[in-house]
């Protein structure tokens, strides 16, 4: 099965792309909806924590305030990487489940959508790695549209990650995402098609055609 990560920053355009390459039949692992899921898939998560960082940051049905603590979290880099430590380890454990599922089911090509795909060093499991890539100003706008957050609220989480430029060092694919989706749609295309002359066994992607 080949792997191919898609990867970017905060409000890079990742989801947006992700669900284009939805739309073509591709399967898709999504990193925030395993990070979400492991929760409930693996109760110690829960506990520990609240044995870190306390009962508060849960709702009375056990569920994490997210947006709370993720004020929280990405204001300090201590607590962070404390939340990391606690966390990551299911999160891939649970993202190489997925991928061996797949894998059994006979599928020829699976995406990983992760926006610390390189953080993580997950890119070096992958066959392929794509960076979505959007300039800073439009970054910023895109992410003060989505998520109401205020200035610094946006600056401490894409100061969190690791620059697109350094992302841009470590992949095989770059998707310029700055402009409209007409645009990015093509990039894609391109990009899919490149990845297809080079694995010309994998049919589902010398199949596609530009559509
Ligand atoms: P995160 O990692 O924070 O979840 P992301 O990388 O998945 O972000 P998206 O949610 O896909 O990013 O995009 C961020 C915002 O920008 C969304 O509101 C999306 O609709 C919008 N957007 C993405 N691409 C474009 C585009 N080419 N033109 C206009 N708006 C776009």
């Amino acid at each position: 099965m080949l792997k191919i990560g898609l990867t970017g920053g905060i409000g890079s355009g990742k989801s947006t792309i992700s669900k284009m390459l939805k739309e073509k039949g591709f399967n898709i692992i999504d990193a925030d909806v395993v990070a979400r899921e492991v929760f409930n898939i693996y109760p110690e998560i829960t506990l520990k924590i609240k044995q870190e960082f306390g009962e508060s940051f849960f709702d009375e049905n056990n569920a994490l305030k997210r947006k709370e603590f993720g004020n929280f979290i990405f204001a300090s880099q201590v607590r962070r990487k404390k939340y990391e430590e606690i966390i990551l380890p299911f999160i891939q454990k649970e993202i190489f489940n997925r991928m061996s599922r797949l894998h059994e089911e006979g599928k020829e090509l699976c995406i990983l959508d992760a926006a610390t795909l390189i953080e993580n060093d997950l890119h070096k499991c992958m066959d392929v790695n794509i960076l979505v890539w959007v300039d800073t100003f439009t970054q910023f706008e895109r992410i003060r549209n989505r998520d109401k957050l205020s200035h610094s609220e946006i600056l401490n989480r894409i100061n969190s990650q690791m620059s697109l430029e350094e992302k841009s060092k470590v992949v095989n694919y770059s998707i310029d995402n700055s402009k409209s989706l007409d645009n990015t749609k093509k990039e894609l295309d391109k990009v899919l098609e490149e990845i297809g002359r080079n694995f010309r066994g994998v049919k589902c992607l010398n199949n596609l055609g530009t559509n």
